[in-house]
């Protein structure tokens, strides 16, 4: 596919404190890549540097194959045919809808009619036709934002920027946005790069997530990928909710330290650390035949509407289970467990990184 965006060996410090410590990352025209991550992982700062927004301490950026960010060179964010939406709303309460959105188009001296039709298609595009003349401190926050989208995507920008857009929204509203978000940009098609810290609206949203720890890309996959295959325990641990225990790996069986053992797919060896996801835990009144099945007892129990989740204790370990919530299991139950080798996660265990202090240099 054609090369939308390429950030190539993208390194960038705030006199010692180094924010972003050397991203490579190409995405494709019309693909919507998420960075995700921790706060002060390097996301905003990497966004900034594609807008234009940071001088890079080193490395470069290129939109299609035009080098726009390079050490010591940089062009302007407005030359730069992009579009930012982010956390604050950024529009003028005074305004109406319609001068919000056509506020950039006024400022390329545009001619009045091309402008109004701009405008319209933009304001249909989110959905918020009819509301053209209102004052934005007259709209919800949701519908603010959505001014704010069209106001970026009135200007036909080459890249979408956007930086955690639905963070000052109730949780409702942004579990609905998330939706809409992905669908007006898979109808425009346009390329898109997308901060949050939200795991969740990263895997609605994506088509790529792109993890982030400490500056630096931890994985780089689609929501599938690093939901199935996380390659570290940071990113196991950061995509949804896992059982991570450390253990030996034992040609086909890992030896958890809490004394399970587990049947896993493919050989291994070495120190390892077991993962598997709480739904992965088959929770079964009677002992059922096959692999893997463990007694357990109930120690917590939280039923959460669609599902029930539960911590067990099996062979002296918790272990925490997500079930659907048919069947209510109180403190106190007993009950087996199966876990389907498939579904067994092991990643070599290295030795833990060593923090050095940083030199001073002064
Ligand atoms: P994120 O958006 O992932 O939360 P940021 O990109 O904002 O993270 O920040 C990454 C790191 O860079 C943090 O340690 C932050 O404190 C630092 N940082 C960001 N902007 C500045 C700045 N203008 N001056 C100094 N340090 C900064
Ligand atoms: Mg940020």
């Amino acid at each position: 596919p054609m090369s939308g965006l390429s950030i190539r060996k993208l390194f960038k410090a705030y006199g010692s404190v180094v924010a972003v410590d050397g991203i490579d990352l190409e995405i494709a025209e019309g693909e919507l890549v998420v960075l995700l991550g921790p706060s002060g992982c390097g996301k905003t700062t990497t966004l900034r540097c594609i807008a234009g927004l940071e001088d890079l301490s080193d490395g470069s950026i290129l939109i299609g194959d035009k080098v726009v960010s390079e050490k010591g060179r940089s062009l302007p964010p407005e030359r730069r045919e992009i579009g930012m939406v982010f956390q604050s709303y950024a529009i003028w309460p005074h305004m109406t809808v319609t001068e919000n959105v056509a506020f950039g188009l006024k400022l390329k001296k545009l001619p009045k009619a091309e402008i109004d039709s701009k405008v319209k298609a933009a304001l249909e595009l989110v959905g918020l036709t009819g509301y053209s003349t209102r004052h934005v401190s007259q709209l919800s926050g949701g519908q603010q934002q959505r001014v704010a989208l069209a106001r970026a995507m009135a200007l036909e920008p080459r890249i979408l920027l956007f930086d955690e857009p639905l963070s000052n929204l109730d949780a409702k509203l942004r579990e609905k946005m998330r939706f809409e978000l992905r669908q007006i940009q898979q109808r425009l098609g346009i390329t898109s790069v997308y901060v949050t810290h939200d795991q969740q609206e990263a895997m609605v949203i994506a088509d790529r997530i792109v993890l982030m720890r400490n500056g630096v890309i931890e994985q780089i996959g689609s929501p599938v990928d690093l939901y199935h295959r996380p390659r570290t325990r940071f990113a196991a641990e950061f995509v949804g909710l896992a059982n991570i225990y450390p253990g030996v790996a034992v040609g086909d069986e890992a030896r958890l330290e809490g004394g399970l053992k587990l049947k896993v797919d493919g050989k291994q060896a070495g120190n390892v650390d077991v993962i598997f996801r709480p739904e992965h835990v088959r929770v079964l009144e009677k002992k059922p035949d096959g692999v893997n099945v463990v007694k357990a007892r109930v120690k917590e129990s939280y039923f959460l509407g669609n599902t029930t989740d539960l911590v067990l204790t099996a062979a002296g370990m918790d272990i925490r289970a997500q079930l659907s919530p048919a069947k209510l299991y109180g403190p106190g139950s007993d009950l087996w467990i199966q876990i389907d080798p498939e579904s067994v996660v092991l990643l070599p265990r290295l030795a833990e990184k060593v923090a050095t202090p940083e030199l001073a240099t002064a």
